[in-house]
């Protein structure tokens, strides 16, 4: 049984051929300036890293762990239709326009990952 990702068996490098032992990080602070330094290789982070430089920054993403270590690897892997609050939740918690604009966003996520898995050819089944 693994437990890790199975994609960390894809990447060169990865933290899962490293004992546990000798595990440092694998790259070093980057000595020059970036426009801008992204903390944290989850989702989130390497979205924002990706589309920066897709702008033309020049980024640098600081992971204090490995790339993947926190929620994103370790969750359902479900592209999931709306969000964790129930509407009545939500409306009550933002009011009406505001619950239904983040619908909305949450709706047009899975289109976004879509996008995303064909553009950058990912073979994630
Ligand atoms: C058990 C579980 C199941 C889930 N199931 C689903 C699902 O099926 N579908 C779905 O859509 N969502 C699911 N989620 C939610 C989803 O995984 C998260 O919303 C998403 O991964 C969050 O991404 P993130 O990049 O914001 O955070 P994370 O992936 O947690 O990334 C944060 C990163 O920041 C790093 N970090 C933190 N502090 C520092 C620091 N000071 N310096 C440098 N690095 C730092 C951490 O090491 C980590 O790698 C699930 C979550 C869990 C926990």
């Amino acid at each position: 049984m693994k437990e890790y990702p199975y994609w960390w068996d894809t990447i060169s490098d990865s933290p899962a051929a490293r004992p546990q032992s000798s595990a440092e990080p694998s790259n070093s602070l980057p000595t020059s300036r970036v426009d801008v330094a992204v903390i944290g290789g989850g989702y989130t982070g390497l979205s924002a890293a990706r589309q920066l430089a897709r702008a033309g920054a020049s980024v640098v993403l600081l992971e204090r762990e490995w790339i993947g270590w926190g929620a994103s690897s370790r969750n359902g892997g479900q592209v999931l239709t709306g969000l964790k609050l129930e509407p009545a939740a939500r409306v009550h918690r933002c009011g009406e326009i505001r619950a239904s604009a983040l619908f909305d966003a949450a709706s047009a996520s899975i289109e976004r990952l879509e996008g995303l898995i064909a553009e950058e050819s990912i073979q994630c089944g």
